[in-house]
């Protein structure tokens, strides 16, 4: 038996490195004869989530195909492991439904007819429309929505040398909550839990199955786990994750918060916080609470308000809105004292997305942290800039001088990524248009809520002037392009990824395996599409085309940023644009692969990834260099300055880098929050949710004592909305699922292909006795939408869930959506605004290049769910808040599975009614936003300040 290693490594039996390029299996499909199949090894990333864990392609010698894929040993932070999307990617490769060539639409948009076309084509009719729009001053014109992000800075890069503000983001429907709620904090916007030298793990997520870089996270939870770590999973599903934890705490949604103030108040109370931490590295002696002022007086007078002011967080006040039993969470807060700084968390959607304030949470979570110490520690909680590694590309344009309203509006000047989900209501208010747009990996009508407003702006075509959809399989929103150009998957294309998944930096080189092989041999391309299926692309070499289209001569200043570093004038082609970030912007790379004489692009594509450092911890512990320091001063308050920046903080009696917040430490009090015209929360603070008990009575026309209708939207049914008011989570993942890209991996559809509506027992009586299986209509505010129940005790009564990863729909019987995982609808629109659907057809099989598109024996593809949720933007952190409140009935006669209806005219009004909650800009000094707040593709400074 081999030594058992706590990494796991003893278990594995991956090809060494040594073998990859003759790489020798048995064909199980000859068993019992041993036959022998020779493969080569190549590696890339996996494109199916954000994780970025390291693929091996297994490419057979005889056919020159690739058979499978697996995981790559060498990447730092998967370590040769995949979940099952990973291996997924090769029914990916040869769906035979996939998109092969450029697309131009031959009829009206939306009415699937398509004819094939050529890249030249595609370039000259963008860059022609482009050139004028930028020479006629309609830059904002000009916008790129990215899904799925990959190659970190190409397309920032690629936007500032259009001079335009035209990034946009699906962020704000998935994790910008929680980054705002960190960004206070530390300024980094993301954590990186060091779980596998934890002794504490508390996750409000289920990220054991799913989730932020769950395969890398899950490992090194086990590992935790296997030391001795206690683990603690805060949902209130019972998820997977739940299942292995030591203590599930099904909170009532939306308050969580409550409870983890509740833990920062006993271990206040109780004196078991690191006093010496919290004293050096919080900005306390900022604090300002009605009749207490910190600065000028010692610590412990500021410990004694901090305690004051979280004295109602008692255990029992907390059990009363979560349902946790106060007992429980004394002694969860004891155990996390216990564990100081080596307590690890998470939370990335879950609470934070589902929620009105669900920033907070991040908020709570992270005192918790700050409390015990356990920030930047070993085993504690890290920060993703000091784990994650961007490297720099060989010339960076300036900042762009532009802003756009369509993307970061007033109304939410905090907003901590693009308001992209409001998109259609922006347009249908009148604030701008958009001439050419670009949907990278990326299917609004179905991923977001509200899609039938989605739809109805991507028709106009006076709101959209040209619209191409940039992705590697048919979706929903494809549907209603003008263009839809086929983008490689993980083993056609070239990216860089790095992700924040453990206590280490490294970098991963996603490439096109058939190039990068072929390319072994001797052979040249101009382009991946010469090597890939069909005339598949991958977008580093189109947005350099495209660049190259808009600007042929040079005169807009565009072209220079897209020549080669290293052949003046010319064109940069992919390896001299990531040969020349090899070899000039990642530390250790070159001298890695002058040991074994390559150069660092050989070296990136023969072992697709390298480790940085594994030196990460208390990076605000750095000690300024004595160039830094040159030409500083040291304010008043510590602060180092340098030009008027906040470059460090004297701290123990030394120049260090600290954080990134205004006062480069970790900022208990935000004075951001109360010049911003949130004062009430300056502290990490608990506020009741938009499905908060007491807006569940509001909703029934009662009257609720402590409702603080100060925050928090009413809601108004539709006339024929019935039956008993419950919360619907609708955001949780299905662990083998991909949102859209999914679609095509019938390994994966296999396995889970049903999002029926979790309901507790109790609730199922109530409803008259309802059993799984049945037949349940869900009322939304703008809408419904018709499935099945599954009775269950996962989850307490008065909360009902059903997950968003199904769903999928088409118009075509036959095509344009795949088959396997797609139902066929009849889609009308009653009345302007009024929209219903019904599925004609579910899944079943049928012929295809696949033999095994006959062999399908599952027969529905779930229920989409998202159709019917009105947007609901928060007014500080600008984050779509997913929970719902529903009435649940049971199916009329008339009613059928899947059923949809929808109207837009009420989602209208929903979106107004949320907006009068913001307080807009502008801020202090005529700023639309705080100039120390991260914004995507950052303009420069003056477009900061509103002009009047
Ligand atoms: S976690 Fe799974 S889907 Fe995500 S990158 Fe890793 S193998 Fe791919």
């Amino acid at each position: 038996m081999a030594d058992f290693k706590r990494d796991g490594s003893h278990l594995m039996s991956c090809a060494p490195v040594e073998k990859w390029d003759d790489w020798v299996e048995y064909d199980p499909a000859a068993w019992p004869r041993r036959v022998k199949k020779h493969y080569q090894l190549v590696p890339t990333i996996c494109f199916n989530c954000e994780s970025a864990c390291g693929l091996l392609a297994y490419v057979n010698k005889e056919t020159g195909e690739i058979d499978k894929f697996e995981g790559n040993p060498r990447h730092p932070a998967s370590r040769g492991r995949l979940c099952a999307k990973g291996p997924a990617t090769i029914n990916q490769i040869h769906d035979p439904d996939r998109i092969l060539y450029p697309l131009k639409r031959n009829g009206p948009r939306g009415s699937g007819q398509w004819t094939r076309t050529s890249w030249g084509e595609v370039l000259e009719t963008f860059g022609t429309r482009m050139r004028k729009a930028i020479q006629e001053g309609r830059g904002e014109e000009i916008m790129y929505h990215v899904g799925r992000p990959g190659h970190d800075f190409i397309m920032d890069r690629t936007l500032q040398a259009w001079g335009i503000d035209g990034h946009n983001s699906h962020t704000n429907v998935c994790s910008s909550s929680a980054r705002f709620g960190y960004l206070l904090w530390h300024y980094a916007d993301r954590p990186s839990p060091d779980h596998a030298n934890a002794r504490f793990i508390l996750l409000l997520s289920s990220h054991l199955e799913s989730g932020h870089y769950f395969n890398p996270h899950a490992q090194r939870i086990i590992e935790g786990k296997m030391a001795g770590a206690k683990l603690a999973v805060m949902d209130p599903r019972l998820s997977n994750t739940a299942s292995m934890a030591d203590y599930w705490l099904p909170t009532y949604p939306g308050t969580e918060t409550a409870v983890l103030l509740a833990i920062a108040k006993i271990i206040l109370d109780e004196n078991r916080f690191d006093a010496a931490f919290v004293k050096t590295w919080t900005n306390w002696e900022e604090l300002e609470l009605p009749g207490f002022r910190a600065q000028g007086q010692p610590f412990e007078a500021f410990v004694e308000a901090l305690k004051r002011h979280y004295a109602v967080f008692t255990p029992e006040f907390a059990e009363k809105e979560s349902g946790i039993n106060a007992e429980v969470i004394v002694k969860l807060a004891r155990e996390i004292a216990e564990a100081g700084s080596r307590f690890a968390s998470h939370l990335w959607r879950g609470s934070a997305s589902g929620n009105l304030g669900g920033w907070q949470t991040a908020r709570a979570l992270t005192l918790l942290h700050v409390l015990t110490g356990s920030v930047g520690t070993k085993g504690g909680h890290n920060l993703n800039a000091w784990n994650k590694f961007v490297p720099k590309p060989f010339a960076v344009p300036p900042p762009q001088k532009r802003w756009s309203e369509l993307l970061y509006p007033q109304e939410w000047p905090l907003s901590t990524h693009e308001m992209s989900f409001l998109l259609p209501h922006f347009l249908k208010e009148g604030r701008g248009r958009v001439d050419a747009y670009f949907t990278r990996v990326f299917n609004p009508v179905w991923t977001y809520p509200d899609g039938f407003s989605w739809i109805e702006m991507l028709r106009d075509e006076s709101k959209i002037g040209l619209h191409a959809a940039l992705t590697p399989v048919w979706n929903e929103t494809a549907w209603f392009a003008d263009y839809v150009l086929p983008m490689g998957l993980s083993s056609e294309r070239h990216d860089l990824m790095s992700q924040e998944t453990h206590a280490g930096k490294w970098l991963g080189f996603r490439q096109p395996v058939h190039r990068t092989l072929r390319q072994r041999d001797g052979e040249t391309f101009d382009y991946s599409y010469e090597a890939n299926p069909g005339e598949v692309w991958e977008e580093d070499e189109f947005w350099i085309n495209l660049s190259w289209a808009m600007d042929p001569d040079g005169s807009l200043g565009i072209r220079q940023w897209f020549e080669s570093p290293y052949r003046p004038g010319q064109k940069i082609t992919t390896d001299e644009y990531y040969g020349w970030i090899f070899e000039n912007s990642v530390p250790g790379l070159p001298d890695a692969a002058k040991k074994e004489n390559l150069t660092p692009l050989q070296y990136m594509r023969k072992y697709g990834a390298f480790e940085v450092t594994t030196d990460v911890y208390r990076q605000n512990e750095k000690t300024l260099t004595s160039a830094e320091i040159s030409n500083s001063k040291v304010e008043l308050n510590g602060v180092i300055t340098k030009d008027g920046k906040p470059i460090g903080v004297m701290a123990e009696g030394k120049p260090l880098v600290g954080y990134g917040t205004p006062s480069r430490k970790l900022e208990m009090f935000s004075k951001t929050m109360a010049d911003w015209k949130w004062p009430e929360f300056a502290l990490p603070e608990y506020y009741r949710s938009h499905i908060h008990r007491s807006a569940r009575e509001i909703s029934l026309g009662m009257t609720a004592g402590d409702f603080d209708a100060q925050h928090m939207p009413t809601v108004d049914w539709p006339e024929d909305a019935r039956g008993e008011v419950y919360t619907l989570l609708p955001i949780f993942r299905l662990p083998n699922l991909i949102h859209t890209r999914s679609g095509n991996a019938k390994f994966l559809y296999e396995i889970a292909h049903k999002n029926p509506l979790w309901v507790n027992p109790t609730d199922a009586a109530n409803l008259g006795g309802i059993r799984t299986g049945d037949l349940l209509k869900v009322h939304t505010e703008i809408g419904y939408f018709v499935l099945h129940a599954w009775i269950t005790e996962g989850l307490a009564p008065g909360v009902v869930a059903c997950s968003h990863h199904l769903g999928r729909w088409r118009q075509n019987q036959d095509g344009q959506l795949e088959r396997m995982s797609s139902a066929w609808v009849d889609l009308q629109q009653l009345a302007p605004g009024q929209w219903k659907m019904r599925q004609v057809e579910s899944v079943r099989p049928y012929k295809s290049s696949d033999p095994d598109t006959k062999r399908i024996w599952w027969s529905e593809a779930g229920v989409h769910q998202n159709l019917t949720f009105p947007v609901h933007p928060d007014p500080v952190s600008g984050m779509h808040c997913w929970h719902q409140m529903v009435r649940v009935e049971k199916a009329n006669k008339d009613d059928c599975y899947g059923d949809i209806f929808v109207d837009t005219n009420r989602s209208f009004n929903v979106y107004q009614k949320w907006k009068v909650l913001t307080r807009p800009a502008p801020g202090p000094n005529g700023l639309r936003r705080p100039l120390w707040i991260p914004r995507v593709v950052r303009p420069e400074e003056s477009a900061f300040y509103l002009k009047h």
